[in-house]
């Protein structure tokens, strides 16, 4: 969905993954977006994430989504709904659950909290959390002991660790946000590392987080308790696994599957929906292959390190 404008600039619209509503912005007229983040060349396409948002009935919607360099949109990377308030910010005892964010999971195999607090909204996002905790109240106290370390050390160290309610926490912490988890097999701290150093780096400043990332990575760190940690900063950190392409030279199709086939198994399988736009990487670990994570990736890099589709 993309036309140009009276001034000759291509528009993009798209609809809110929140509302359904059309939204309509241009690369060009940078008034109409509030950021973007050129990606590097993946499976011949020239990829942008763009942020945009929209007002609605006292909400509004922010969309994360990936456009290609005709400005065709490719696919949507997170959404979330921030209310429209007075402006007055509510002081540090006012922790609340981020707004429309529900608690996704309460049980992992190996990890047993992840929870993120938004320093600047005062939200806490607890993405995995026990039932029997009260999120905001864990929070509330982590936070305290964040804000001690922070009085105390002249400079913070990467993660901080202490005791709470029976639990060894782990925390990381930026200054805009904070993460801390909790496991119960000590083979699952790297890729924690992963996931939380990736959880503070996501779209800089912003409140994006890609939950549907995040559950990926926890359902990975269950299936696979060792998984390295880069597997897991990538999972939580590339807007292209969220993409859907079409390769430049669909004629090409047969023999790419035949020739990546022959290194990566996995392609015979995956590769085909992946070239002609039917699954985005995402979609197909959902899709039954978690536990072939790695191998996806490397064939993903293999691909675009030969060039096979500029
Ligand atoms: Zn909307």
């Amino acid at each position: 969905m993309q036309r140009p404008d009276q001034t000759g600039n291509l528009i993009t619209e798209f609809k809110c993954k929140i509302c359904g509503e059309p939204i309509r912005f241009s690369l060009n007229d940078p008034k109409t977006y509030e950021s973007k983040t050129p990606h590097k060349d993946y499976f011949g396409m020239q990829l942008t994430t763009v942020r945009v948002s929209h007002e609605i009935s006292g909400e509004r919607h922010h969309n994360s989504i990936v456009i290609d360099q005709k400005g065709l949109f490719r696919g949507y990377r997170d959404a979330y709904v921030e209310p429209i308030t007075s402006g007055d910010s509510p002081g540090q005892s006012s922790l609340v659950v981020q707004p429309g964010q529900s608690l996704q999971v309460t049980e992992n195999k190996f990890v047993t909290l992840l929870v993120m607090v938004d320093r600047q909204r005062f939200w806490v996002k607890p993405f995995l959390c026990p039932e029997e905790f009260r999120p905001t109240e864990l929070a509330r106290l982590v936070m305290e002991r964040v804000e001690e370390a922070e009085r105390v050390y002249d400079k913070m160290p990467r993660t901080l660790t202490f005791g709470l309610a029976d639990m060894d926490i782990h925390v990381w912490v930026s200054q805009e946000r904070v993460v801390f988890v909790a496991f119960n097999n000590p083979s699952v701290l790297p890729a924690l590392e992963g996931l939380c150093e990736g959880l503070l780096e996501v779209d800089k400043g912003m409140s994006f987080t890609n939950q549907r990332a995040i559950q990926m990575a926890l359902q990975v760190i269950g299936l696979i308790p060792d998984i390295d940690s880069d597997t897991i900063h990538r999972l939580v950190t590339d807007a292209l696994l969220f993409s859907v392409t079409t390769i430049p030279f669909p004629d090409r199709t047969n023999r790419i599957v035949e020739l990546v086939s022959k290194r990566f198994p996995i392609a015979s399988v995956i590769l085909r929906p992946l070239l002609t736009g039917k699954s985005s990487i995402i979609d197909l670990l959902e899709d039954g292959h978690v536990r072939e994570i790695r191998d996806v990736f490397e064939m993903v890099d293999f691909i675009n390190r030969r060039g096979l589709l500029g």
